[in-house]
């Protein structure tokens, strides 16, 4: 499942993807520094779990810290780690920018959409990867 995903699925990134991705950073730090109500709201319509993809750890650049075993993700800072790094995905716009990173695996986390409920979200995600929109 995870097999060459990150040895031979590397790609390079447009400007425009460089500028999402600088300012994906700047955009969370502001939103976990000044914004913690909408961050709190936010994480209340997440949905699932990390999948171990690896992606939020080379949005822009990839992190020190990271290293791979067994062909999945390890952080050496786990227990140490940024808020920024526990709190990943805060909304939608984290999921398009780690989509720039990794588009052939999606994040195992997704945001329900106002008045939508869990079952309907996987549905619509499936119809999604069947349909490929
Ligand atoms: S500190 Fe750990 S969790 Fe955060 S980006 Fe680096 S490797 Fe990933």
């Amino acid at each position: 499942m995870f097999g060459e995903r990150w040895l031979v699925r590397r790609r390079s990134y447009s400007w425009s993807e460089r500028a999402i991705l600088a300012w994906g950073k700047l955009r969370r730090y502001y939103l976990l520094r000044y914004r913690p109500g909408y961050v709190e709201e936010s994480l209340k319509r997440r949905v699932g779990s990390c999948d171990r993809t690896g992606a939020c750890c080379k949005l822009m650049f990839s992190c020190p810290l990271l290293s791979w075993l067994d062909q999945l993700p390890l952080c050496h800072a786990y227990k140490h780690r940024p808020r920024s790094c526990t709190i990943f995905p805060i909304d939608e716009r984290d999921l398009r920018d780690r989509d720039i990173v990794d588009p052939w695996d999606s994040c195992g986390f997704s945001f329900l959409r106002p008045g939508e409920t869990q079952e309907e979200e996987e549905k619509s995600r499936q119809v999604e990867l069947v349909f490929h929109v």
